[in-house]
């Protein structure tokens, strides 16, 4: 059993509102809602956050997956963000990288 939260939802061990995968990467919704629409995009693999992210493709594919996501859940058109919260004073509470989906409304700028 792994100890990373999101390793156990990768591995089924925990329920998650899947809404797309690929070989490298799964979205689902995040269990606490900033936006209408918020989608948390992780790889498959563990990798702690942004900056130790070592493989290019499978970051592309993080992206991809994203952009897909946002296509998907209807926000493309009205416009959405992609945040990856790094660290401490990021923000970051789950230490397996992820990309934040938001959208469905109008987001403030700049964050908090
Ligand atoms: P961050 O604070 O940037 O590390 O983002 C972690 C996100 O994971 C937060 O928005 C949480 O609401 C979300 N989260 C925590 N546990 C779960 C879970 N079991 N399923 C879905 N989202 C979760």
């Amino acid at each position: 059993m792994s100890a990373c939260l999101f390793c156990r939802i990768v591995a089924g061990e925990i329920p998650a509102q899947l809404v797309a995968e690929t070989p490298e990467a799964i979205a689902f919704r995040d269990i606490a809602p900033k936006a209408p629409v918020h989608i948390l995009v992780i790889p498959r693999r563990h990798v702690d956050s942004l900056t130790v992210a070592d493989d290019a493709a499978e970051l592309g594919a993080v992206a991809q997956l994203a952009a897909r996501v946002a296509v998907q859940e209807g926000i493309a058109t009205s416009g959405y963000r992609v945040v990856t919260n790094v660290g401490e004073d990021g923000g970051q509470s789950v230490g397996h990288l992820h990309f934040h989906v938001l959208g469905g409304r109008a987001l403030g700028w700049p964050p908090g």
